[in-house]
């Protein structure tokens, strides 16, 4: 399968694997649902396979590229005219909270979605995650295992950090699978598109929320342990029993709301 489209090599360190297939783009933008009036901004661009069908239905579109190559394009591109604002970055040092503020419908939070490079898709969803506050929502293509993690539930095999993380900050939504040859080069995974909704409120009370991350971290990164033995460093066995919660399970069976017990009662130790 060549690595050519559209007279562009495919950049493996980019993550680069273009979208080709109309029928899945034409799902893809109808999921987005993308309107006037919304401060719209795409992550990874590319060769423009979303940005073009959203640029179609909007005023103005920001879109965040890393490769310099496919920047310059963008901005030559003919059809997006000046509808189009093209910041050639890397979206991990981007300051999502920053951008919203130089938006340019005020009253609204930000619309983020993009066909996302699979090389750095988790860490970009912390990234994203800690930005939430400014987001109205987000769509994403990604690995299709990575949207399984984000939206499994306590008890799944997929379940863990990222689940846990996601779904405080989110409401996760899959939207569709998309199989590998739709894009160009084939990814070697099968993909899919979730959406992420940010919560107005927390759907659990916590002190700290790099807290919670630090007390998910060390549960899940000895998965196969006890918490008991996992979170050691942090609480007691008996400690752990005082907040109801068995120490003899693992990280997975735990609930959101368990974690978030366990996070609550490390900070009151912590103060
Ligand atoms: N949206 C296009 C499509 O669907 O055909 C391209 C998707 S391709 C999977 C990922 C895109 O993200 C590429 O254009 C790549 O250059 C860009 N990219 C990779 N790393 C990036 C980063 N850290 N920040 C912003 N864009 C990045």
């Amino acid at each position: 399968m060549s690595k050519t489209h559209l007279g562009h090599t495919a950049r493996k360190r980019f993550g680069q694997n273009f979208l080709h297939d109309d029928y899945v783009i034409g799902q893809i933008v109808s999921a987005i649902n993308p309107q006037h009036e919304q401060n719209l901004v795409e992550i990874g661009p590319g060769l423009g396979a979303l940005t073009d069908p959203v640029c179609d239905e909007v005023e103005a579109l920001t879109v965040i590229e890393l490769d310099r190559d496919l920047a310059k394009r963008l901005r030559e591109h003919p059809f997006n005219g000046d509808k189009l604002t093209v910041i050639e970055q890397d979206a991990m040092t981007m300051d999502f909270t920053e951008l919203a503020k130089t938006m340019p419908v005020k009253d609204k939070g930000l619309r983020v979605f993009g066909n996302l490079p699979y090389n750095i898709s988790t860490p970009l969803m912390f990234h994203l995650f800690s930005h939430a506050a400014c987001v109205d929502d987000m769509h994403f293509m990604l690995q299709k295992e990575v949207v399984n993690r984000l939206a499994a539930g306590h008890g799944s095999k997929s379940y863990g950090r990222l689940s846990v993380m996601a779904q405080y900050y989110c409401k996760v939504m899959p939207v569709l699978n998309v199989p590998p040859g739709a894009f160009k080069p084939p990814p070697k995974v099968d993909s899919a598109v979730v959406r992420l909704i940010p919560h107005k409120t927390p759907p659990v009370d916590v002190v700290s929320v790099a807290t919670l991350e630090r007390v998910c971290a060390q549960a899940f990164n000895q998965r196969r342990k006890t918490i008991r033995n996992s979170l050691k460093e942090s609480l007691t066995e008996t400690q752990i029993s005082e907040l109801g919660i068995n120490p003899t399970v693992r990280a997975e069976v735990l609930s959101l709301q368990d974690f978030a017990t366990i996070a609550n009662a490390v900070s009151a130790l912590e103060e």
